[in-house]
């Protein structure tokens, strides 16, 4: 039985006076059936893990370096996220691949540095616009997955977010179809590649736009086990109320 998941990235947004909202989300969800994470930016995954030590809500970070330290400035390895309390990290962001130009290649080296960290990945995948109207969703995410998922995935070290680009911050979601064709695609993709053991225990989640009002529904798809979320993790009454979605689930 897989464990639903509910992720939020805070993307390049909060600053110390935010904490709070993390705080609140945790008091107000003191057991939620599923489990909870937020990923703030790396200048809060130090101070938010102290403040959430002890509660059921999780810190990981939003993206590692492929090397575990060195010549590389402004960089963080995963080992350094690991140290101040991150347990996971979201690689292969929509976002990252077109602002950094990271490549699939380069994403799987930084799974497999996460990995060596003792950290969750995150991994993102999913088409652009064009690709979804030229009718190649599915081969995009199956290049991103075999490109970006180094051997090795397992259940207790990784978690696929099926995260459309065009759904990604525009309040647009694909159909309930459209999402279940992708993570049956994912899941058999999955047990091609690692076997049904490991593909059965590795979480799909769904990502763009989830919100309050759309999350029952989303979580209502086969096959989804939660969700990773943008903008509406940044307030702890919207995250919360999507995490009382996915337990309800
Ligand atoms: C994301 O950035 O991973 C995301 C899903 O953003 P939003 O929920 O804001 O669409």
């Amino acid at each position: 039985m897989r464990r639903k998941l509910a992720a939020g990235n805070w993307k390049m947004n909060g600053l110390t006076a935010d904490l709070g909202e993390a705080e609140t989300l945790a008091t107000r969800h003191p057991d939620p059936r599923s489990e909870v994470v937020i990923c703030p930016p790396a200048t809060l995954i130090a101070p938010m893990a102290a403040r959430l030590a002890g509660s059921a809500v999780g810190v990981g970070g939003q993206d590692c370096h492929a090397v575990a330290s060195g010549a590389h400035t402004g960089d963080i390895a995963a080992a350094m996220l690991a140290d101040v309390g991150a347990r996971h990290v979201i690689l292969g962001h929509s976002e990252r691949r077109a602002d950094h130009h990271e490549t699939d290649a380069a994403i799987a080296a930084k799974v497999t540095a996460a990995w060596a960290a003792g950290l969750t990945a995150i991994l993102c995948v999913g088409e652009t616009e064009p690709d979804r109207d030229g009718g190649r969703t599915l081969d995009v995410i199956t290049a991103q997955l075999d490109g970006a998922l180094p051997e090795g995935a397992q259940a207790d070290n990784t978690v696929i977010a099926y995260e459309p680009v065009w759904a990604i911050g525009t309040g647009r979601t694909p159909s309930a179809a459209q999402i279940r064709e992708v993570h049956i695609h994912l899941r058999d993709a999955l047990a091609r590649r690692f076997g049904a053991i490991a593909a059965e225990g590795i979480r799909l989640l769904y990502g763009g736009s989830v919100k309050p009002a759309n999350a029952a529904e989303i979580f209502a798809i086969a096959d989804v086990d939660g969700a990773l979320v943008g903008g509406a993790s940044l307030k702890a009454s919207d995250f919360g109320a999507i995490i009382a979605a996915l337990d309800a689930a």
